[in-house]
């Protein structure tokens, strides 16, 4: 994906402050911040959003949400409560298409969102 944004952070193409890494996943800040934490974690193979991340093999998605709670761990913010989401489509808000779980906490989150 040579236009992908968040395939060039993996490619180490574009800086990124990347706080946690595995070998299939990457966690990095959100250049634009809604909250004390707000931390992006995708895989680093190229999926567009969660339900071609769903039907990804070999428990992707699974590693995704693992390295979602380990920032949350590693941030601080896992006790007090913190929210994992995946915009998934336009009418959702998603505006990069390479998935990525928005890791949110640090603050009181309010429900529903908007
Ligand atoms: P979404 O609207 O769910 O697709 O989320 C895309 C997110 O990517 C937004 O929260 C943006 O602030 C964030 N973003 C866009 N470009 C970058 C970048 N170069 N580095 C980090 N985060 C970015
Ligand atoms: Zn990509």
């Amino acid at each position: 994906m040579n236009d992908c944004l968040f395939c060039k952070i993996v490619a180490k193409e574009i800086p990124a402050e990347i706080v946690y890494e595995t070998d299939r996943a990457l966690a990095f800040r959100d250049i634009n911040p809604q909250a004390p934490t707000h931390v992006l974690v995708i895989p680093k193979e190229h999926h567009a959003d969660a339900a071609a991340l769903a039907e990804a093999d070999r428990g992707l998605a699974d590693d995704v949400l693992k390295a979602a709670h380990a920032v949350a761990v590693q941030e601080g913010v896992a006790d007090g409560g913190y929210r994992v989401v995946f915009n998934t489509g336009p009418g959702a808000g998603q505006t990069v298409f390479h998935v990525h779980a928005h890791v949110l906490g640090g603050r009181a989150l309010t429900w529903p969102p908007g």
